[in-house]
């Protein structure tokens, strides 16, 4: 039904060895001007400025994913019985395209568009682009198809599950390839294994029984770099500051324009719904650029703030208290600075594993030795452990360092 290629192209990929395309449509998409766009979003948003090598983008983590789900549906054996070949097709690709509407320094733009890229991906994939018309001459109804599992509204809800659950092939190729490039070791964990035990039941994914150890040090995986890197406090300092820059920029509203503004920023200024062909060229490299010029802006905190960003002149940190804030507060009010822009909150917290939270996170089933299944933390001492002890949370302020004046 779908037409392969006359040779299977292989591309080196350091996390999973090589990613395989043998299908026309998924090459046509690799090569379309918006999936090329994915090259200039990196993957980890502030991250990149705490760890130096993480410079990776969403383009290999989205071939990345691709390569996971590609291997699921054939090398599963529930899955590649279960599933006919239009399905594996749709769900390859929905992995391909799962973060096509990623907007710069990941989600810390959707906090300034206040769009989540989700609402982008649909729209890139529906809205009559270059990428809808490759899956149109691939098979009539095809973007709807792939938008219907990233929308958690396909026919097959399994297809959604494999890109996005509490185990899916999404979580599974950023944690790795973030544990990679950013040299931490705690996201490394056992996927072959994972693999190798997943099974269908009762129409969702189950690992086996014999699978339960390596899941639990996929979730372990995943708290220790929510901790050590995607919850680091200096990369929500790096978002802290590029969100009130934007605040600022919002604030002066568009009335006397300075010169120094790109017209790449209006729209996110006026609040208005941004259109495609502008979100497009809303890439990491515009940015740069955007911010480097906004150094030369006439009033004084919104340069102050371009320039902290360009030079990584972050703000300073600490744990929110009632009496720390009020000094503090104080303390920099008498510094001179305008608390709207220079004082910022942030509060982070991370379970683990949630069982039972709701149809898109979905639980993790264990098939038993004996034939029944049961939910993980009924499965795993660990799991029921971290679950019900306490949630870690992290509430934390951010300001100038008045010791760098
Ligand atoms: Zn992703």
């Amino acid at each position: 039904m779908f037409e392969r290629l006359n040779e299977v192209k292989v591309l080196r990929d350091p996390v999973h060895g090589y990613i395989h395309i043998d299908l026309k449509v998924v090459w046509d998409v690799l090569n379309s001007a918006w999936f090329q766009r994915l090259r200039r979003i990196r993957q980890l948003g502030g991250a990149v400025v705490v760890y130096h090598c993480a410079e990776h983008t969403r383009f290999e983590h989205s071939l990345g994913v691709y390569e996971i789900v590609r291997r699921m549906v054939t090398e599963v054996p529930d899955l590649s019985r279960e599933l006919n070949e239009k399905e594996k097709v749709t769900a390859e690709l929905a992995a391909m395209l799962h973060d096509i509407g990623h907007g710069p320094y990941s989600h810390a733009f959707e906090g300034v568009t206040n769009t989540s890229h989700e609402v982008y991906t649909c729209r890139i994939i529906e809205e009559n682009t270059e990428i809808t018309k490759i899956l149109e001459d691939a098979c009539p109804g095809l973007s709807k198809d792939v938008a219907d599992v990233i929308r958690h509204e396909s026919s097959n809800p399994i297809l959604s599950q494999l890109i996005s659950s509490q185990l899916d092939a999404d979580r599974f190729d950023y944690l790795i390839r973030d544990a990679y490039f950013t040299g931490t070791k705690y996201g490394e964990f056992d996927m072959e294994r994972i693999l190798r035990t997943m099974r269908v039941d009762n129409g969702r994914l189950a690992v086996k029984e014999s699978g339960v150890y390596a899941v639990e040090n996929y979730i372990m995986a995943r708290y220790h770099m929510y901790w050590q890197v995607y919850y680091h406090p200096v990369a929500r300092s790096y978002e802290c500051v590029l969100h009130m820059l934007f605040k600022r920029l919002k604030d002066l509203g568009t009335r006397k324009l300075d010169p120094s503004v790109i017209p790449l920023f209006i729209p996110i200024i006026k609040g208005k719904k941004i259109p495609l062909s502008t979100y497009f060229d809303l890439d990491e490299y515009a940015c740069a650029y955007g911010f480097a010029q906004l150094v030369h802006h006439k009033d004084p905190i919104t340069a102050d703030l371009a320039r902290r960003i360009r030079d990584r002149d972050l703000f300073a940190y600490a744990d929110s208290t009632p009496s720390f804030n009020r000094k503090m507060r104080s303390t920099l009010k008498k510094a001179g600075y305008d608390l709207n822009y220079y004082w910022g909150r942030n509060e982070v917290e991370q379970n683990p594993y949630k069982p039972y939270s709701g149809e898109f996170s979905g639980s993790i089933w264990v098939r038993m030795k004996d034939g029944s299944t049961r939910e993980l933390s009924n499965a795993s001492n660990i799991v029921y452990s971290l679950i019900h002890g306490p949630t870690n949370d992290d509430n934390k302020v951010f300001f100038p360092d008045l010791k760098k004046k």
